[in-house]
């Protein structure tokens, strides 16, 4: 009885010190940087600028989830090339790249989660737990989960590129340029990646 007190006061113990639950590395990608803007949208909004407040957001709010551990493979406006991010993401666990999307049709907005070509299952769940958290946090349309040939597929984690709304949508890009918005979608990226390693 002694000794089932005393495990259970030092299971307590490193609860308190947050060391027994092992820390999950995630590697945030803000897209493009540099001289590669990415697209630009109305108002002369820059994907690059967007995506890499949203990454310094998701990097900032991590401290309320004591699991995960946020690397950045950019903190600046530089451009980097995929041999760049992949050796900027070692170590990650997962690696979650952000993007936006453009359309000639302005009608067209929502996020869409994409997954290398011949991703491994742990990848689409981790694409499905995103999506489901960040179309239920922001309210836009659920374009699904797609397969593309990203650079990630050099990466053997599970790893996902999040589009996260179209700045040729007038609605979506006012959205994404607010501060309140980009916070919004951060979090949801956390509770994602929480829910993700939650049931994997
Ligand atoms: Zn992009």
């Amino acid at each position: 009885m002694r000794a089932l007190a005393c495990g259970l006061l030092i299971v307590s113990l490193f609860n308190a010190w947050g060391i027994s639950q092992p820390i999950t590395i995630v590697a945030i990608d803000a897209g493009h940087g540099g001289d590669d803007t990415g697209g630009i949208g109305i108002d002369d909004l820059y994907e690059k600028e967007i995506v890499l407040k949203i990454a310094h957001l998701i990097a900032l709010e991590a401290v309320h989830f004591p699991r995960i551990k946020v690397i950045l493979t950019r903190r600046d406006d530089r451009s980097l090339s995929p041999a760049e991010r992949l050796a900027a993401a070692q170590g990650a666990h997962l690696a979650i790249s952000l993007h936006l999307d453009f359309s000639y049709d302005p009608r067209a907005r929502g996020i869409t989660a994409l997954v290398p070509t011949n991703a491994q299952s742990s990848s689409r769940a981790l694409a499905e737990a995103l999506r489901l958290r960040l179309i239920a946090s922001t309210r836009t349309l659920d374009r699904g989960t797609h397969q593309a040939p990203l650079w990630l597929r050099r990466l053997s984690i599970p790893a996902v590129q999040l589009n996260l709304g179209f700045l040729t949508n007038p609605e979506e890009a006012r959205k994404l340029a607010q501060l309140a918005y980009q916070r919004r979608v951060a979090q949801a990226i956390l509770e994602g990646i929480n829910d993700f390693l939650r049931s994997n």
